[in-house]
């Protein structure tokens, strides 16, 4: 084992399944300054990890929405590639909330996996959409997800996992960085700038461009999570306004308050239209191809 660098922390609440062994990347930043790793490809070693969770039997759970053309469009590809790659080995729970369960795909689950549907109503804007789901994961939290499992992950589906999705990305608050900003300077953030509204951050603050697409952790910290942002958005509805990015806008706001524990790089939630980057070593998860007019109309 070729370790430059090994850590090992304690979380204020004590809890021992942040402890965690890595090595440097010397091009990439893979520690925040309030001493979060950032999780590149090459910083963890993943059978330490596969050794330290084997005692703990840990079950992880996903969340997914897939409304309206969403459903025809995405989930498909989604369910599928995560059966392959996400948490390989480990028990999970997908929850998957759909506004048309005659339209779930069949596919087959590794033995492992279990899934729960959920039927929701289908808000009319796409923007709805995407903000209520802090509301609908809050209340699922309460209802299952704290009863059943250790860690849980919250993800658009318009997305495909392309590797191994595992263990090392698991701490107790888990934010993506978004791949288009994580080399950009903090006055380029697309954070939402008016002071009127609940997801403001002013230019000059802010430390991360963090996506909507993937956010994680333990229930009770997911569930915070969630109640924040769905309040921020609630604010804002009833001043007549809307961040810039929606739920996305309201997440950056409360990760900037409430400092994550652990960072995905962009490995975890890649663009391919950014093009090649030596940085990117192994993609787990890339964006798909989004055709607006087709997805976002009537
Ligand atoms: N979504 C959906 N149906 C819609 C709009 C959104 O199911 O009509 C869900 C879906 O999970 C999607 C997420 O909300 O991935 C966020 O929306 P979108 O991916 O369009 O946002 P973007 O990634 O473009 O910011
Ligand atoms: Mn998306």
């Amino acid at each position: 084992l070729d370790l430059n660098l090994s850590t090992s922390r304690q979380h204020p609440s004590g809890c021992a399944f942040s402890v965690f062994l890595y090595r440097a990347r010397l091009e990439v930043s893979t520690l925040t300054y309030w001493s979060a790793p950032i999780v590149w490809e090459g910083t963890f070693e993943r059978s330490v990890l596969e050794d330290y969770y084997s005692k703990r039997k840990i079950t992880i759970g996903l969340t997914v929405f897939a409304i309206g053309k969403y459903l025809d469009k995405y989930l498909k590809t989604f369910l599928t590639s995560a059966d392959t790659f996400f948490m390989v080995g480990h028990k999970v729970i997908f929850y998957i909330m759909v506004d048309d369960p005659s339209k779930v795909p069949l596919i087959k689950l590794g033995p492992l996996r279990t899934f729960k549907l959920f039927q929701v109503t289908k808000e009319s804007r796409w923007q709805d959409i995407s903000m209520m789901r802090m509301k609908m994961i809050g209340e699922l939290i309460e209802s299952h997800i704290k009863y059943e499992v250790d860690f849980l992950f919250c993800m658009d589906v318009d997305q495909v996992f392309q590797g191994d999705y595992g263990l090392e990305t698991l701490d107790e608050s888990v934010a993506q960085l978004q791949a288009w900003f994580y080399n950009a300077d903090k006055e380029d953030f697309t954070y939402e700038r008016h002071p009127q509204s609940a997801a403001y951050i002013p230019y000059q603050q802010g430390d991360y461009y963090y996506h909507g697409a993937v956010f994680g952790g333990t229930p009770p910290r997911v569930l915070n999570l969630t109640k924040e942002c769905y309040e921020g958005i609630r604010r804002d509805k009833e001043k007549n306004i809307e961040a810039l990015w929606h739920d996305e806008s309201n997440l950056n706001k409360y990760f900037f308050f409430n400092k994550p524990t652990k960072l995905l790089s962009p490995e975890y939630c890649w663009d391919y239209k950014i093009g090649r980057s030596a940085d990117v070593k192994d993609v787990k998860l890339s964006w798909m191809p989004k055709e607006y007019e087709v997805v976002r109309s009537g």
